[in-house]
């Protein structure tokens, strides 16, 4: 069983500095997961203390119901896969990729199997007799994978291990790592700082700042229903759209306003209690760029949820258009249909979905409604 059990888990670096505070995750047995977050968040840390590669301050790591903590990385069964390769120069791919089986002492015809079964499944088996510097930066990267592959590791953890292609290359690979996942049925930990990269391959997502996880949830559920502002901030691209708004609890409607801006909360929404305690206050309004509309009919069945904009830019991206304009002084953004005629400098009405519309506490970021 190669689930994983993180509790109350603490890095503080000599020098005092703490990179995770109170990490608390269950990892389930063939699980693919994420941990995702801007630099600097603590996702290395936290797949390191996994690795054995660094010590952990305090807190508990099982792997399957085996305390881990004191536990030697060579013990582990785990195999980690960097974004610099680490492949040897002067070594064949199959040397390379034999490498660790051959420190343990495994047998030559064993080797030999395993690597070659490791190669089929990553289409490199005509790579074998090659030197690195005669790979591309998708073969290298392949080669990594192999190295960790023949080691039948229970846990496989990645750390960037696409940063360094691409654009096209790192999108292909993104899905033959989510192929390799489901061959191998093993659990894969993986480490990035791009969301796209994270919701496009994960089946959980881990999001953490400052060293502390936001929310855990699947990608579609963190981009409909982030926690916080930072999460409903970071998941998304282009970002979702903010601006400081009052409430105003009206005898006929919830209000939220700002300045000339002024949008009605559909019934359903505005009459929940957990707005209504805001009344007189002021919340951060959070809209996705895809719940702005410009065409007339949206805009005429919503007459309570339109603004007059001055359009700043315009991008035509191909399927999308991409408008730019300020609401209350505030940049936003609308992704509206491609057949859009707004263009740079025109005056146009843009349709709020008020039911699309997210809530968060100023003080604390917390999502209310
Ligand atoms: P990136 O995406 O840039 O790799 P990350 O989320 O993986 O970032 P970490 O590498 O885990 O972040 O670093 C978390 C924090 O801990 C950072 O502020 C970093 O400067 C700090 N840190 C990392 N290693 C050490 C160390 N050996 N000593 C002191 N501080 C460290």
């Amino acid at each position: 069983m190669a689930s994983l059990s993180l509790r109350g888990i603490y890095k503080t670096y000599t020098g005092g500095f703490t990179a995770v505070k109170d990490f608390n995750l269950e990892i389930e047995d063939k699980e693919f997961i994420i941990f995702v977050g801007p630099s600097g968040c603590g996702k290395s840390t936290t797949l390191r203390m996994i690795a054995g590669l660094e010590e952990i301050t305090e807190g508990e790591l099982y792997i399957g119901d085996k305390l881990m903590n004191d536990v030697v990385p060579k013990d582990r069964d785990i195999a980690m896969v960097f974004q610099n390769y680490a492949l040897y120069p002067h070594m064949t791919v199959f040397e390379n990729m034999a490498f660790g089986l051959k420190l343990r002492k495994t047998p030559k015809d064993e080797i030999k199997k395993k690597v070659i079964e490791a190669a089929q499944i990553l289409g490199i088996e005509h790579l074998l007799d090659r030197k690195p510097k005669a790979l591309s930066g998708g073969q290298r990267q392949r080669v990594a994978l192999g190295r960790a592959i023949v080691r039948s590791p229970k846990v496989f953890l990645m750390d960037e291990p696409l940063s360094n292609l691409d654009a096209k290359l790192r999108v292909q690979m993104r899905t033959e790592i989510g192929k390799i996942h489901k061959k191998l049925q093993t659990t894969f930990i993986y480490v990035t700082h791009d969301q796209t990269e994270a919701m496009t391959m994960g089946t959980r997502i881990v999001v953490m700042k400052d060293g502390i996880i936001q929310q855990v949830d699947s990608p579609s559920n963190l981009y409909q229903y982030p926690c916080n502002m930072f999460v409903a901030g970071f998941i998304g691209s282009p970002q979702m759209n903010f601006l400081n708004v009052t409430v105003d609890c009206a005898s006929n409607g919830t209000y939220l306003k700002c300045g000339d801006f002024s949008i009605k909360l559909p019934e359903g929404k505005g009459g929940r209690s957990e707005i209504k305690q805001y009344n007189g206050k002021e919340v951060i309004m959070g809209i996705r760029p895809e719940d702005i509309y410009d065409d007339p009919a949206f805009i005429s069945s919503v007459p309570d949820c339109c603004s007059k904009v001055n359009i700043e830019l315009v991008e035509m991206m191909g399927a999308e258009t991409y408008l730019y304009f300020k609401i209350a002084g505030n940049d936003f953004t609308a992704r509206v249909n491609p057949r859009s005629t707004a263009r740079h400098g025109d005056t146009v009405t843009v349709a709020l979905d008020a039911n699309k519309i997210h809530l968060f506490d100023k003080d604390t970021e917390n999502i209310i409604s």
